[in-house]
């Protein structure tokens, strides 16, 4: 979140559980076979079963993005919608440090619902926003976690969004991510594994390990040219990449009963080759990008 926290908007500009259903077999009638919920925290909103639920019913594979704080309280319904992959959100290992990053303690808590989620037979990959000074002295205890754990961890570069105080020199690159671990670990201690086609990480496992790491290397070395993805905000607005401030609204086309396929077409045509058209990262200024921060993306 950010630090001063965020503007809360009225209830009636955000779709209703009916409305996002609706939307998605809209989507879903033009070939999207997946649907990932994320946040923000998908879990706290009010409707979260219902549209668990209701998604679980659709032609499709659904999976979602979450903190993992009340996972508990969601697992028959993930089960019984036919979730089979979750991703956690987790940048620290240390409970006073995730206190400090989250200013909650639930700790104790996500960790044991990972290990729920694990017990349960998902398929559970990790994701470690890593920022230069705050986290990076964990890579190689992160790695250590996937060696006996069935865990996918992903180590992803600190990327540039409004409120995030992002500056070139807090990324974590794909090269040091590696080059920490051969240091510490030694050069033979891991091997390339196969990575799946659109996937956004560049997959590797510790010799002999249950889980395995991989590194979202969206700055340093982008994989923009494989990206199959397309973002709608909780707000209805369709978003064709991260970094594009361009959004075309949906929900208000549903709700005036006008066509949207036309509008997802517009939308996804228009995708830009690499991050909407930001051709340089380095001398970014995260508050001139004027788009959304990440809470109110999705990731
Ligand atoms: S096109 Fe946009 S959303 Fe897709 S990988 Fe590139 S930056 Fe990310």
């Amino acid at each position: 979140m950010p630090e001063e926290g965020i503007e809360l908007r009225e209830r009636s500009s955000f779709m209703t559980a009916e409305e996002l259903i609706e939307i998605a077999k809209v989507f879903i009638s033009q070939g999207i076979k997946k649907i990932r919920l994320t946040g923000g925290e998908p879990l706290v909103k009010k409707n979260a079963k219902l549209v668990i639920n209701e998604l679980g019913k659709l032609p499709i594979e659904l999976s979602l993005t979450t903190n993992a704080i009340l996972v508990d309280q969601y697992i028959l319904d993930l089960k019984k919608a036919g979730v089979k992959s979750v991703n956690v959100s987790l940048d620290t290992l240390k409970e006073e440090r995730f206190n400090t990053i989250t200013k909650r303690d639930y700790f104790k808590k996500v960790m044991s619902n990972i290990q729920l989620l694990i017990q349960e037979n998902f398929k559970v990959k990790i994701n470690v926003v890593l920022i230069k000074n705050v986290n990076d002295d964990e890579i190689v205890d992160f790695v250590n976690w996937s060696k006996n754990k069935p865990i996918e961890l992903r180590f992803i570069e600190f990327m540039p969004f409004d409120g995030n105080q992002w500056n070139w020199d807090k990324k974590v690159s794909y090269k040091e991510i590696l080059n920490t671990i051969k240091k510490e670990l030694g050069d033979k201690s891991f091997k390339k594994i196969e990575d799946h086609p659109n996937d956004t990480a560049k997959n590797f496992q510790l010799k002999n390990a249950t889980g395995s790491f991989g590194i979202i290397s969206s700055v340093t070395n982008p994989f923009c040219d494989t990206c199959n993805r397309i973002r709608l905000t909780a707000d209805g607005k369709i978003k064709n990449c991260l970094f594009s401030n361009k959004e075309i609204d949906l929900l208000t086309a549903h709700r005036k009963n006008l066509p949207l396929i036309p509008l997802i077409k517009e939308s996804i045509y228009n995708k830009k080759k690499q991050h909407a058209g930001i051709k340089s990262f380095e001398k970014t200024n995260p508050n001139e990008l004027k788009n959304r921060s990440m809470i109110s993306i999705g990731g």
